[in-house]
């Protein structure tokens, strides 16, 4: 199992630095299916090679995986001689330091382009030749594939599906790895280890900048998870979700969060103590909260973190959490809030990342679950998905809904007829189409609703915005007993 990689970069050598691996020694490292070597068959100021050699333990490898798929398969099989997913394991162990991206003392040459050709041989295709070309072509490649006979003494029996696969470019060594990385196992359909929650997490990490526009991304995630629908799914819609909020940053060119744009526009409300609807909006939460004794709290699609914020001073919260899609705007929150350095007195804070149209064991560790100015960011397709999630799954006491009201909008001078509040808003509702969602979910999951205006109310078109407060009514009782 055998990967190339050349540069005519000058100096040459300096591939070395990159892969913090001289040229003149030859580097071993243990791996947990057998040994990977880094060696330099040629280094000189014109051109370096530099080489990965895997040498897999094929005996390690059967006593490590009972499960096999037919009662051969463990003395018969390819495992240690193609650059299969764990060249691409091999690839993260031993040049994990590039991939990471940071220099002490170069990083100009971590981030430069310099002329690479790259060859992977024996590497395994099991869907049509096109398309490893299918893959790397869109990222800038030039692809070369060379087949080969199943056995050359039987032609008719036509070629195997291994290549060698070679790769022409200039860009930052790094990037070439990292496509590497993800699409050896794409290519590879017997991912060999565990697929774990945090692969999710490593595909969107060094997808990051190149897999939301590739136009494989699709079969890209399918085939990286082996067909586990699920994860894919998840990957797929996050890389979706957090699109409209990067291209909101882009065009505006300052670092607004997806609801910011909203806030103006309501803010723009001149209300009658001049507190802004947002606040007004995260005090009636809280204050609903209060009223059902809630210690512990989940604000799902928490975004930057207000609802938080507010309730890390108040001391009747044991618990706070916030999750949402975005990893983005869990970091502002990750350094506003200081999740560490909780202070006697004040609630314990938790932060996950997760889509809210998928289950997630750790939605239901919470008393009350709020949704403040969140479903109108989830397509009405999707809505029962997320319905299912939060009040099937999770199923908290209480859950507490905001959204705009759509019948408001008119009263907005800039907002022309029929424009939502927000460009990622999939729909706006009026306070009937409101609550005849609201009532529908309560009733077919066992809660009780009610309905509270947000806002100072305008007699003809209501308040600008409105929540829903569901309560289970049997804990609720047993509670108060
Ligand atoms: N609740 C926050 C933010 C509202 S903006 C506040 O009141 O300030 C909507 C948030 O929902 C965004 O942060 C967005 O990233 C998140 N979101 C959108 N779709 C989501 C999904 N499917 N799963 C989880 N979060 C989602």
């Amino acid at each position: 199992m055998l990967l190339t990689i050349t540069t005519t970069h000058s100096p040459a050598t300096d591939i070395g630095y990159l892969l913090h691996k001289s040229p003149d020694n030859l580097h071993s490292k243990k791996l947990p299916f057998g040994q990977a070597h880094v060696f330099y068959p040629e280094a000189t100021k014109e051109k370096c090679t530099a080489a990965l050699l895997l040498d897999i333990d094929p005996i390690g490898l059967v006593r490590k995986n009972r499960g096999t798929a037919f009662p051969l398969e463990q003395y018969v099989n390819d495992r240690p001689y193609v650059a299969s997913s764990f060249m691409s394991v091999a690839i993260n162990r031993v040049f994990g330091t590039l991939l990471s991206g940071t220099s002490k003392h170069r990083q100009e040459l971590v981030d430069q382009d310099i002329p690479l050709k790259t060859k992977i041989y024996a590497l395994p295709c099991r869907a049509n030749k096109s398309f490893l070309k299918d893959l790397f072509e869109p990222l800038g490649y030039d692809v070369e594939t060379e087949s080969y006979a199943l056995d050359r003494k039987f032609p008719e029996w036509g070629d195997s599906s291994y290549f060698t696969l070679t790769l022409e470019k200039s860009c930052p060594l790094r990037e070439l790895l990292i496509h590497l990385y993800v699409l050896i196992p794409v290519l590879d359909n017997k991912k060999h280890y565990f697929i774990g929650d945090d692969e999710v997490e490593k595909l969107l990490q060094y997808g990051e900048g190149w897999l939301q526009d590739h136009p494989q991304k699709e079969k890209i995630a399918n085939r990286y998870f082996r067909n586990l629908r699920s994860f894919s799914r998840i990957a797929l819609d996050r890389l979706a979700d957090d699109s409209p909020v990067i291209d909101d940053d882009e065009e505006s060119g300052d670092p607004v969060k997806a609801d910011s744009q909203e806030e103006a526009l309501e803010d723009s409300i001149k209300t009658e103590k001049k507190v802004s609807l947002h606040i007004q909006r995260h005090k009636a939460v809280i204050h609903a909260l209060k009223e059902h004794n809630i210690t512990t709290l989940l604000d799902l699609g928490c975004g930057e973190g207000k609802l938080l914020r507010f309730l890390k001073n108040e001391k009747s919260f044991s618990k706070i959490a916030g999750c949402d899609v975005s990893i983005k705007s869990l970091e502002i929150v990750l350094e506003r809030l200081k999740p560490d350095e909780q202070r006697r007195g004040e609630p314990e804070i938790e932060l996950f990342q997760s889509a809210l149209t998928y289950r997630d064991k750790r939605f239901s560790d919470y008393e009350a679950a709020t949704l403040v100015e969140v479903i109108e960011h989830i397509d009405v397709s999707r809505l029962s998905a997320l319905e299912r999630v939060v009040f099937e799954a999770a199923n908290p006491r209480v859950v507490i809904v905001t959204t705009p009201n759509s019948e408001y909008n008119t009263l907005f001078e800039t907002l022309s007829a029929g424009q939502f509040r927000h460009t990622d808003h999939r729909f706006e509702w009026t306070r009937l189409e409101f609550k005849d969602w609201a009532n529908r979910v309560a009733k077919s999951n066992g809660y009780e609703v009610s309905f509270h205006p947000i806002g100072d109310e305008d007699k003809k078109y209501g308040a600008p915005s409105q929540m829903a407060v569901f309560v289970k009514p049997d804990i609720e009782e047993k509670k108060a007993g």
